[in-house]
């Protein structure tokens, strides 16, 4: 992929998941990586995969919802590597909870990570971004940004968030040379789906498996996502390849025509 190699990336929630595999595309496509995340054990081991690819990393124990921490992850990165040429907002939390009984507490707690987080970690960045004239922002959303959900109103809601700043910040600092995108997973085979699968179920009364199974047959291509199906197309928009693409939430969920 052409516009990859020594590129300096930041890359939030990848310790784990899809921020993982969007890490080592990365890594493997020649940019070095700071991997973001609340939890240090895991982003120091997804660092320490990067490094054996080959590529510089930096592990950096950050949670987006805290502006100390968003100021101290752009200060240790920018000391570390003296750029940041792209930001993955990837960490995210889902909680799984009949509408009714939704606190007020769990909503704020679901929009400051997913929400707050993205919007403010992209505001942290920007600045740096926009002295040098360029830069990539790819944010994952999530294909519940379009859809209607009993089970997690409030994630839904957060994500549809994360789409509608994406076309704002792309309006607002496309013409000084920063692309701005988003990527819509569908159901992927992480932890986080695990959880949604055992919650879900027991909340609308399926049995085990009958949540996700009633999902995987409404995708055209007939199987769970993969965190590298996602990884490879947040490469793609980090690339010179998609230099004229911006504001856009792109699917990336195998289908998911008749949900
Ligand atoms: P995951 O739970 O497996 O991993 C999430 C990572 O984010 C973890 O490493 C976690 O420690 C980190 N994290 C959580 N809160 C954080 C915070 N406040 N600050 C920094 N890091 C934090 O989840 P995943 O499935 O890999 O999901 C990654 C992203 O993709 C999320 O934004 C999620 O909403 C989105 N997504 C997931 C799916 C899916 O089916 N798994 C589908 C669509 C979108």
């Amino acid at each position: 992929m052409r516009g990859l190699r020594d590129k300096v990336a930041i890359i939030t929630g990848g310790g784990q998941g899809i921020g993982r595999a969007i890490a080592l595309r990365l890594a493997r496509e020649g940019a070095d990586i700071v991997i973001a995340d609340v939890n240090t054990a895991t982003a120091s081991v997804v660092a320490g995969e990067v490094r054996a690819a080959g590529r510089r990393a930096l592990a950096v124990q950050t949670d987006v919802a805290h502006a100390n921490d968003r100021r101290a992850l752009v200060d240790a990165a920018l000391s570390t590597f003296e750029r940041i040429d792209i930001l993955v907002n990837n960490a995210g939390i889902i909680r799984v909870s009949d509408p009714l009984e939704i606190t007020e507490e769990e909503w704020d707690l679901v929009q400051a990570t997913n929400l707050k987080g993205t919007y403010f970690t992209c505001q942290a960045v920007l600045p740096h971004m926009l002295a040098r004239g360029q830069g990539r922002i790819v944010n994952i959303a999530s294909i519940a940004a379009k859809a209607g959900s009993t089970a997690f109103v409030h994630y839904n809601v957060s994500k549809a968030g994360v789409v509608a700043l994406t076309r704002n910040l792309a309006v607002a600092y496309g013409k000084r040379g920063v692309t701005v995108n988003c990527v819509c997973p569908g159901i992927v085979d992480t932890e986080m789906w695990a959880k949604i699968e055992r919650e879900a179920g027991v909340l609308l009364g399926m049995e085990p498996g009958e949540f996700t199974q009633s999902r995987v047959n409404a995708i055209a291509l007939g199987r769970l996502e993969q965190p590298e199906d996602v990884g490879d197309a947040v490469a793609f928009l980090c690339s010179e390849d998609a230099r004229y693409i911006t504001g856009q939430a792109i699917n990336v969920e195998g289908g998911m025509i008749f949900h």
